[in-house]
């Protein structure tokens, strides 16, 4: 076997550029490792790494991929997913907004009627969120939010004893922001009992491969690609991507989502993930943290990609994709094969072709639709309705396959 058939010596076509990424900004050295608590001071400042893992289950790491760090505001919307997986939307809403707040994270933002705070990536909605989890102990709770973390990253995730005792003992504001939000009736919990989760949950430790991996989770509707197991509700993950795209990078959301356009999450401990959904997740670390408290090299990473892989969310092709591969009309029996998504414009473009078919005399058309790979509602809602008009007027409609 020459070197060139062994498969160790092929490129990694996603690796080879997330590696390049990294390279070109190892150089950058500017910002601040937090120093909100004694024990952050203490962390190697220099650690960067990121990893990509697709909804297919691949894994690409690039750096320091492997090295734990602790997961701090990142686990706020994973938690928020746990919460709206198990309580619905609507009961979580009572107790948490999902509108930026546009401030500081732990700025004491809560709505003047409600009391509640703006939305569940602030600290004061973070932590009457985690306050949402069942449990009879502030232990229990925390062991089911550290499972559902788990179940997210597809491997049981610790919990640093130290940052903990160190968030805990200097927790005074997170304290005032509960005391805050139980004054008003958001926080279903004592303060005490609802910041011990939260701290908690700040310091449990993880790498960047296990940010992508929930990132990716996030991405494939709630679905872990690694373990196959569907860790949350599919509306929940929407959801939680909606706040992330919104409210996911401090009070620097809008810059972000306009620059790199991936709905993201960062911690103080200098970790992101940010999501393509039905793609993949990213999870990206380095320590030294911008201004608004975003990893500096981390946030570097994700605009490169952005921009080098044309991940921005609303960028889009100026022709929508054509679900259409054949459309012929022989002796009044029209024939169409479709393939693909088959979303709003694709039944628009479907619809329009139906109707020229029938006013050309055809009088049965045929679909062929084992070729696509999902429908959407509405889409299908569209096909019904034109489908029951013509068969009112005695065309023929069969469908192959299955648009369900
Ligand atoms: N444990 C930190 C705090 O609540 C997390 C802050 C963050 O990552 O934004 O202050």
């Amino acid at each position: 076997m020459t070197a060139a058939n062994d498969s160790t010596d092929h490129p990694d076509p996603i690796r080879d550029p997330l590696a390049e990424v990294v390279a070109r900004h190892r150089q950058n050295t500017s910002g601040d490792v937090a120093t909100y608590i004694p024990e952050r001071a203490t962390v190697d400042a220099d650690g960067f790494g990121a990893a990509l893992v697709s909804v297919h289950g691949k894994v690409h790491r690039a750096g320091d991929a492997d090295r734990p760090f602790t997961i701090q505001s990142v686990s706020k919307p994973f938690v928020y997913a746990m919460a709206v997986s198990e309580l619905g939307l609507e009961e979580v809403h009572r107790h948490v907004g999902v509108e930026p707040s546009g401030e500081p994270f732990n700025a004491i933002s809560l709505d003047p009627d409600t009391g509640r705070p703006d939305n569940p990536l602030i600290n004061a909605g973070a932590i009457v969120t985690s306050a949402l989890v069942d449990g009879s102990t502030a232990n229990e709770r925390f062991e089911r939010v550290r499972t559902f973390l788990s179940a997210c990253a597809g491997r049981e995730l610790d919990l640093d004893v130290e940052v903990f005792a160190s968030e805990s003992a200097n927790g005074d504001r997170n304290r005032a922001l509960a005391h805050l939000a139980r004054s008003s009736g958001a926080l279903r919990r004592s303060v005490d009992d609802a910041t011990e989760v939260y701290f908690r949950q700040c310091s449990v430790i993880v790498t960047t491969e296990d940010l992508a991996v929930m990132g990716a989770t996030l991405a494939n509707s709630g679905v872990n690609p690694l373990t196959k197991r569907q860790v949350m509700s599919e509306r929940a993950a929407t959801i939680t991507l909606s706040i992330m795209a919104t409210c996911g990078m401090y009070d620097h959301s809008g810059e972000w989502m306009a620059r790199v356009g991936l709905p993201a999450k960062s911690g103080v401990g200098g970790g992101i993930v940010a999501v393509q959904p039905a793609q993949f997740g990213i999870g990206v670390h380095s320590p030294r943290l911008d201004s608004w408290g975003n990893s500096v090299r981390g946030s570097a990473v994700l605009q490169s990609l952005s921009q080098d892989f044309d991940l921005h969310l609303f960028d889009h092709p100026n022709e929508p994709r054509s679900p259409i591969v054949s459309w012929e009309t022989d002796g009044g029996v029209t024939v169409g094969v479709l393939r693909g998504e088959f979303d709003l414009i694709s039944a628009e473009a479907v619809i329009e072709l139906m109707l020229e078919a029938v006013a050309g005399g055809s009088r049965t058309i045929r679909l062929d639709v084992t070729g696509v790979t999902r429908s959407r509602t509405g889409a299908r809602h569209l096909f019904q309705v034109i489908s029951r008009h013509l068969e009112a007027r005695d065309i023929d409609i069969v469908v192959e396959g299955n648009l369900d």
